[in-house]
């Protein structure tokens, strides 16, 4: 049996206007936009504002923390990389100001529940550091 090692992770894809995000996750820093004319929180990155239409969207850093909105275990991996790391859990976290953000909970699969309080902690995957949520401290 071929053995396949995690240092093989897929780079996720990025697209220009979310290039701020993917460089603050290199200095283990979450962010998000923030609308400057409605102050609407913004997520995923954008060109202009979803609520209010203003091309007016400025990068602010989270303070990590949030609740599970949703979640869901994953027992038969899509690519070799999470084949080697099931069951694991993936999820939506409704963040504390007011974004929701897909990510990866890093506990067991029953150690968490819709509504817990939950933070970000930070793991490398290849070269790209990725937010990745657990239980909060
Ligand atoms: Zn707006």
């Amino acid at each position: 049996m071929e053995i396949h090692y995690i240092d093989s992770w897929p780079q996720p894809y990025s697209q220009m206007d979310a290039a701020p995000y993917w460089a603050a996750l290199q200095e283990e820093g979450l962010t998000f936009q923030r609308c400057t004319d409605c102050r609407e929180t913004v997520w995923p990155a954008k060109s202009h504002c979803p609520n209010c239409g203003k091309r007016a969207l400025v990068w602010e850093g989270s303070k990590g923390k949030g609740k599970v909105y949703s979640f869901s275990t994953i027992m038969r991996g899509p690519t070799p990389a999470w084949q080697a790391i099931v069951p694991y859990t993936v999820g939506f976290v409704e963040m504390e100001e007011g974004y929701i953000l897909f990510t990866q909970f890093d506990c067991a699969p029953d150690a968490i529940k819709i509504g817990d309080a939950v933070s970000v902690r930070y793991i490398k995957r290849g070269e790209q550091t990725l937010p990745i949520f657990g239980p909060a401290s």
